[in-house]
């Protein structure tokens, strides 16, 4: 089993992609929305895998655009982009922005461009089920 941890710039969000998929395998993508190329994001996900995102509940910022369905993750306190997240059928899925949490194991690697502008909602949620993780949110208890 593979583990890669990283975390936003402030360390306020921490993520964790569990995977049986060697690092060198997984998916490295440049999603090429306006929203994505703004960040620079590079984006990875297993969907036999299992990401966690821990954090204070009131750390992140969630951002909707387009069709609205998936929220962009932002820390509160840095600004970083650090995934996204979708829900569908009573289960949650999301994505990590590998070079906004620095996931190791990336390096050297350039990621594949991604357009999906002709997508119709129904396509986009269908593909994101396929390829996306099944995701724990973690909001954490912030110590007084
Ligand atoms: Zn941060």
């Amino acid at each position: 089993m593979t583990r890669l941890e990283g975390q936003c710039h402030c360390g306020a969000v921490a993520v964790r992609l569990e995977t049986p998929t060697p690092v060198g395998e997984l998916p490295f993508r440049a999603c090429q929305c306006g929203f994505c190329r703004r960040h620079g994001a590079a984006t990875t996900s297993d969907p036999a895998g299992r990401i966690t995102i821990a954090c204070a509940p009131d750390a992140l910022s969630r951002y909707r655009f387009g069709q609205k369905l998936s929220n962009f993750l932002m820390c509160d306190t840095c600004g970083v982009y650090v995934g996204s997240l979708m829900e569908a059928d009573g289960a949650a899925f999301a994505i990590l922005n590998v070079r906004g949490v620095d996931l190791p194991g990336f390096a050297g690697r350039v990621p594949e461009s991604k357009t999906y502008d002709d997508e119709t909602p129904e396509a986009r949620t269908a593909r994101r089920k396929a390829l996306w993780s099944p995701v724990n949110l973690a909001l954490l208890e912030t110590s007084a």
